[in-house]
């Protein structure tokens, strides 16, 4: 589903090269959730990103669903990135716009009917968990709430790959149960793969299928969640 092959990538800065991701390989495979997990600076973000087609890597090849989008046309580009949600640590939601609007409004841009928007909309507030939240605005809604609609959000483009750049970081324990609990159940009942970054081995244990292990912009472990940590 998504394979990345001896990538690497390097910032250019006043200070000179900094190798951000050294030569990382993996490949996850579909219905799977896996998750990369480091410190702050392993390069976490900058592989995500080069999964969400964000970020072009310096060497190597990505691979989606098995096309090689390493070096695709902006159009070719755009098909393929729609085919992946990405959510965020925080939220990334619009202040202004109502749970409705916040949802819709990603759709309207990639003219999907006005009928079917509300029915994806009704759908996936539904499955989240928030049916009767459409007309509030972020505001107020509760960090795990403002999570649920970003993860509707992404579910509502209908992707076949789900990102997650620390998506339970900001939340307490309890809301980060909930979340993850979403997460297992949108990965079973909907299909889809799942592929997150975190520094909480709490995370990769709950969730995750398998694991890769960051440090400086190398995968220095890689394997079954239940073979590289016990369970708590
Ligand atoms: P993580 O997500 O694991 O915290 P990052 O991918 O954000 O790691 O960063 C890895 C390294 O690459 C860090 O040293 C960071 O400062 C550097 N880096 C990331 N993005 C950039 C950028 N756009 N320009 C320069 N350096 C960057
Ligand atoms: P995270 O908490 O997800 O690791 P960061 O704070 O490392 O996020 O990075 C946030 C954004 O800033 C990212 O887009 C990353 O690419 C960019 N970035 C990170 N480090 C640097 C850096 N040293 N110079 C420029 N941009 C950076």
């Amino acid at each position: 589903m998504i394979k990345l092959t001896n990538v690497s990538k390097s910032f250019q800065t006043k200070k000179g090269t900094i190798p951000a991701i050294d030569d990382v390989s993996l490949e996850v495979q579909p219905g799977e959730i896996f998750g990369v997990i480091g410190y702050s600076g392993a390069g976490k973000s900058t592989l995500i990103r080069c999964v969400n087609l964000l970020e072009s890597p310096t060497t190597g090849s990505v691979i989606i669903n098995g096309r090689d989008v390493t070096n695709v046309s902006a159009e070719e580009l755009l098909k393929v990135r729609r085919k992946i949600g990405m959510i965020f640590q925080g939220f990334n939601l619009l202040k202004t716009a109502t749970v409705y609007d916040n949802i819709a409004i990603p759709l309207k841009l990639t003219d999907v009917d006005k009928k079917e928007i509300d029915k994806r909309v009704q759908k996936y507030l539904q499955i989240v968990g928030l049916e009767d939240k459409h007309d509030a605005y972020p505001g107020q809604l509760s960090g795990g709430q403002k999570q649920r609609v970003a993860i509707a959000r992404a579910l509502a483009q209908e992707p076949e790959i789900l990102l997650s750049d620390e998506a339970t970081s900001a939340l307490d324990p309890e809301t980060t149960e909930s979340i993850l609990e979403l997460l297992l159940k949108i990965n079973e009942e909907l299909g889809i793969t799942i592929m997150l970054i975190t520094h909480e081995m709490n995370v990769i244990q709950k969730i995750c299928d398998r694991v890769a292990v960051m440090e400086k912009g190398k995968i220095i472990e890689q394997g079954k969640t239940v073979d590289i940590y016990a369970r708590p």
